[in-house]
């Protein structure tokens, strides 16, 4: 359980079971890379969806410590680190590194990382159907408050089956009320 009030330790943690999942890739490199119970799901999840007719590509998975740090400072440089902070998480914080997360894309790549994507059919598909394999769309819109994050329609994250059933039957949308771990809207 990462976000903005608790950080991976060790900060640079690496998981130890990175495997590229056998679903449609948009990118290459660690960005393909799952942990083995998360890219397994994930395999389950995209054939599900293209036997509804919905494309999927993994847009982004695993994340090394080094890859954050540079997009961070990318961010920051550009923008500050006010505006940087919604939009990248700080190095050693990203659900990207932990195996357990990925962003999907549709193949297009018109809408893709931005709001409008929340229209597209991968996204509607896995706002109704993601639970079902494990998954939860992990900044719900409008709870930013609690996750840290505005509206990610495209950032999955892997929880089980068992879990993402229970959140989605008790209408609890954020891992920090679930695990009463309480709000992180900002870094301490
Ligand atoms: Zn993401």
């Amino acid at each position: 359980m990462v976000n903005k009030r608790r950080p991976l330790k060790p900060a640079n943690y690496v998981p130890r079971d990175l495997v590229q999942p056998k679903v449609a890739l948009a990118v290459s490199g660690e960005a393909a890379l799952l942990n083995r119970t998360t890219a397994a799901a994930a395999e389950r999840m995209f054939a599900a969806a293209a036997a509804d007719g919905v494309m999927m590509t993994l847009a982004s998975g695993y994340r090394s410590y080094a890859t954050q740090v540079a997009t961070y400072n990318g961010h920051v440089s550009a923008r500050g680190q006010a505006a940087a902070d919604t939009a990248s998480a700080r190095p050693g914080h990203s659900e990207h590194q932990t195996g357990w997360a990925f962003d999907i894309g549709d193949g297009g790549g018109a809408c893709s990382f931005q709001p409008c994507f929340a229209e597209q059919p991968a996204a509607v598909w896995a706002k109704a159907n993601a639970y079902r394999f494990g998954f939860v769309v992990r900044y719900p819109w409008m709870l930013h408050p609690i996750t840290g994050y505005y509206y990610e329609s495209w950032h999955l994250r892997y929880i089980g089956v068992e879990a993402a059933a229970d959140m989605r039957k008790s209408g609890i949308a954020t891992l920090e009320e679930y695990f009463g771990l309480g709000a992180a809207p900002g870094y301490p």
